[in-house]
């Protein structure tokens, strides 16, 4: 096998064996991954031209019923100050949030019961009836089918549940025997079907992940084909198991960004926190890597540092407004444009 001769058939395919997603992996060097984030910002532009959508991230809740061994929000971190927002709260966040420009809406947090079905519904039908115009996507976890047919029959439009990894084993190294591959699996299966636009994705560098493991994560967004993916490089986090091992690299981040790409060509891909935590301008090197979303955070101030999965997690200290200001910048910096539409997948 060529290096080279695979990006070409990837950019020309979207496709590729897994064996070869391996090959390609292993033996990356400057030149693949020059050529893989060319063709990847080549086709992107072609579907999305430059622009680069915002979805405003509000963490709800960092209470949590599981116990991933990677996650500083685990339920096992005793250290971790909890904390839950009101609906007030959360409708604050939307409120500023829309005039900021934004319209996407992201609830992400742990599995947090308090966020029943009834509760969660009426606060994303009233998200929907004051800002009709806006996308409401929710980040909370796994449930249950019925579940997830009730918020998208209250409104909501998008899901985000990465897979963590696409191999079962590898699955049951990175978290607690209660929780299982195929329950993740099948809520994504779920999702997807009852309508949502759905996202997966997975950590770059988690503990025991080899090239193998990442060949089975592309092969599987090949074959699930989500709108959306979240990938990051894993970064330790001082009060779980897996405190002392080594972070994921943006180097290897971007190179993913550019196949998954490349895999789709209308994948909404957002160049994550994680990515701008492990290096500085991680974020930039993401969208020139062909990434397409940034997801600011609109978080109140006071519980930013609390909703802390990883340590040195950035912009934990700084109003929306700022953060959105220092991201346009840096978006600019790339040669791209901050898009404030709602941003949906062009099919
Ligand atoms: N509880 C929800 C969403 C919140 S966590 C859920 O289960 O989907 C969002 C994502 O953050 C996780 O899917 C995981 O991939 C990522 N994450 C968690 N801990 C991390 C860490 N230590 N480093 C990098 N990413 C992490």
């Amino acid at each position: 096998m060529n290096s080279l001769r695979l990006c070409e058939k990837l950019a020309r395919e979207h496709s590729l064996r897994e064996e070869e997603y391996a090959f390609l992996i292993d033996n990356r060097n400057e030149e693949s991954a020059r050529f893989l984030a060319r063709e990847a910002v080549k086709v992107r532009k072609a579907v999305y031209g430059n622009k680069v959508f915002i979805r405003g991230l509000i963490e709800i809740s960092n209470i949590c019923r599981n116990d991933c061994l990677y996650c500083g929000i685990r339920k096992s971190n005793l250290n971790a100050r909890r904390y839950r927002l009101t609906e007030e709260e959360i409708l604050g966040c939307c409120k500023s949030g829309y005039e900021l420009g934004f319209r996407t809406f992201v609830m992400q947090g742990g599995e947090d019961g308090y966020y029943t079905d009834e509760r969660l519904s009426r606060l994303i039908s009233k998200i929907k009836m004051l800002y009709p115009d806006c996308a409401v996507t929710l980040s909370l976890g796994e449930r249950s089918r019925e579940s997830y047919q009730a918020l998208f029959d209250a409104g909501a439009d998008r899901y985000l549940l990465r897979h963590e990894t696409a191999d079962k084993p590898h699955y049951e190294n990175l978290h607690p025997a209660e929780m299982s591959f195929d329950s993740r699996m099948k809520c994504l299966r779920d999702l997807k079907e009852i309508g949502y636009q759905t996202g997966c994705g997975f950590m770059v560098g988690s503990p025991g992940q080899t090239s193998r493991h990442i060949a089975k994560d592309l092969k599987f967004i090949e074959n699930f084909s989500p709108e959306m993916c979240g990938i990051g490089p894993f970064i330790p986090h001082r009060d779980t198991p897996f405190a002392h091992e080594k972070a994921g690299s943006a180097e290897l981040t971007c190179f993913l960004l550019s196949v998954i790409r490349l895999i789709k060509p209308n994948i909404l891909l957002p160049a994550t926190t994680a990515l701008g935590t492990v290096e500085n301008d991680g974020r930039e090197k993401g969208l020139l890597a062909g990434a397409n979303v940034v997801m600011p955070n609109l978080s109140p101030v006071s519980v930013r540092k609390k909703y802390e999965l990883y340590n040195n997690k950035i912009c934990t200290g700084e109003e929306s407004a700022r953060c959105i200001k220092c991201l346009e910048t840096r978006i600019k910096s790339t040669g791209f444009e901050l898009s404030c539409e709602r941003g949906d997948i062009i099919r």
